[in-house]
């Protein structure tokens, strides 16, 4: 083309990525996107296509062209911009506490690296916990959620019952939206602690990892390998006091997981979950330890994640909703224009601005991925602790302000071109853990394979534009079945 010649249209910035079929998919800074032929892709950036033809339409339309003025198109993407990370207004509402580091599981990939039962410390004391709440409460965020990690929770629960009380006090003068979520693996649960629970409108996340074999095989107790029937035994019981929809299960794919997905699938659907979130072992803790053993290389995860996906899709083709919980938090971000935080993957990182969490000894790590790290004995993302930093000191600091700028895709290396980028996200600390750099290298990096595969694969899904699994994939957006 002749530079001297004047352009019949602007193109606006875009990034693109050639998929299957010799398609080429385009997306904007909002996510934003289209599909287009090669051929078309090659008269865009030639600026050859007839301003009246329909593919210069879609395309003006979904913001990649304009034949207008440019400012006024700038000025609506920067606001679907604005609309897109409105996640960044509501500062650090997830509060993680681990209330102790001591569990009665000896689950194989322990990814936090647990404390005997009988150990005599790694247990949260009064004063740290109430400082712990004292800091929670600076948070500027109108929602906060405060989480209970362990090791097991409910190994202690007094101290879970204090920060409650104390939490709920500091609220009477705050006025937040409060939340709590008890992360356990339930065994030791019984009515009284139900009866608090119910009390305090408390949700329950607990760990199913499938079947019963495959159960016991991933999570025994340190006193007995049966820890499925229990499990969910309990599930039941917690149900029966604080309701169905308060009590929700993840599971952690082992390597004695691939090759088994429908019946971990099945297994859900027969506990009477509506969703599942299918999670790879994450590189941290006894998971890391024992990767010869237990874990696998990510392209075999990414193998079973796609043939589960499908099978997730035809069981409710076949009439149950039944939610993959990353696919739908991906298709949000594919298919509307809503803001959706996820403290594992946005940008920027949610790393300290989203979530943190606060050890039993009072260390506040960036993320649960860093305290982790730091049971490996290696504090790189560490804080500080509440019993000697102020608010201030934790949260407005060169570190994290440093740390949050090596962790937004829009400059990292690879993912600044990457046309996945609006639907992805940063970890600083998963890369580090990894490759032993905070920026990573994208091309060798097992969660840009990972992501880039299923959100691939989730578009490969939207193109064919079949109508049964659009109404699947809108269900899961919507929460609601979709006839
Ligand atoms: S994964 Fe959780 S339940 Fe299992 S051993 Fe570790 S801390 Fe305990
Ligand atoms: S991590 Fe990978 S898939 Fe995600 S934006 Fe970066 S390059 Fe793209």
């Amino acid at each position: 083309m002749n530079n001297s010649v004047a352009k019949p249209y602007n193109l606006l910035p875009f990034r693109f990525e050639r998929i299957n079929r010799g398609l080429v998919f385009i997306s904007n800074e909002c996510g934003e996107y289209i599909f287009i032929s090669g051929e078309n892709f090659k008269k865009l950036v030639n600026y050859e296509l007839n301003l009246k033809s329909d593919i210069f339409f879609n395309l003006k339309e979904k913001q990649i062209v304009t034949d207008t003025e440019t400012s006024p198109m700038i000025d609506m993407l920067a606001t679907k911009y604005r609309t897109k990370k409105a996640f960044l207004n509501d500062f650090t509402s997830l509060h993680m506490v681990v209330p102790t580091l001591r569990c009665n599981s000896n689950c194989i990939y322990c990814q936090v690296s647990r404390k005997e039962e009988s150990a005599k410390s790694f247990t949260m004391d009064k004063h740290t916990a109430k400082r712990t709440v004292d800091i929670i409460f600076n948070s500027p965020s109108k929602a906060i959620k405060i989480e209970f990690q362990g090791g097991e929770p409910l190994l202690a629960f007094d101290i879970v019952k204090y920060i409650i009380e104390c939490a709920e006090w500091r609220n009477l003068f705050k006025n937040k939206h409060l939340e709590f979520v008890i992360c356990s693996n339930l065994t030791l649960m019984d009515q009284k602690k139900l009866s608090f629970l119910k009390k305090k409108n408390i949700c329950i996340s607990t760990s199913l990892d499938g079947y019963k074999e495959l159960h016991n095989r991933n999570r025994p107790l340190q006193v007995a390998s049966d820890s499925y029937d229990m499990v969910t035994e309990k599930i039941n019981l917690c149900r029966s006091y604080l309701g169905k929809d308060r009590v929700g299960a993840l599971m952690t794919t082992s390597r004695y997981s691939l090759g088994n997905m429908k019946q971990i699938i099945d297994e859900y659907i027969k506990q009477g979950f509506n969703a599942i979130f299918l999670r790879s072992l994450n590189p941290f803790g006894f998971a890391k330890q024992e990767r010869h053993k237990i874990g696998y290389d990510i392209e075999e995860f990414i193998v079973n994640y796609k043939e589960a996906l499908d099978y997730i899709i035809d069981v409710n083709i076949r009439g149950t909703l039944f939610v993959e919980c990353f696919a739908a938090l991906l298709l949000t971000r594919i298919l509307t224009p809503f803001s959706t935080g996820f403290v594992d993957m946005q940008s920027p990182a949610g790393v300290g601005i989203s979530g943190v969490i606060y050890n039993y000894d009072g260390n506040v790590y960036v993320s649960d991925e860093a305290r982790m790290l730091a049971s490996m004995g290696d504090n790189k993302f560490i804080m500080g602790n509440v019993n000697k930093h102020s608010y201030q000191e934790l949260f407005n600091s060169d570190f994290l302000y440093n740390l949050i700028s090596s962790a937004c895709l829009e400059c990292l290396p690879g993912c600044s071109y990457c046309a996945f980028q609006p639907y992805c996200g940063a970890d600083p600390v998963r890369n580090y853990s990894e490759q032993e750099d905070i920026i990573g290298h994208r091309p060798t990096s097992e969660v840009c394979k990972k992501n880039k595969a299923i959100i691939n694969y989730l578009l490969e899904l939207i193109e064919r534009n079949d109508e049964k699994i659009n109404k699947v994939f809108w269900s899961w957006i919507t929460k609601r079945r979709i006839l």
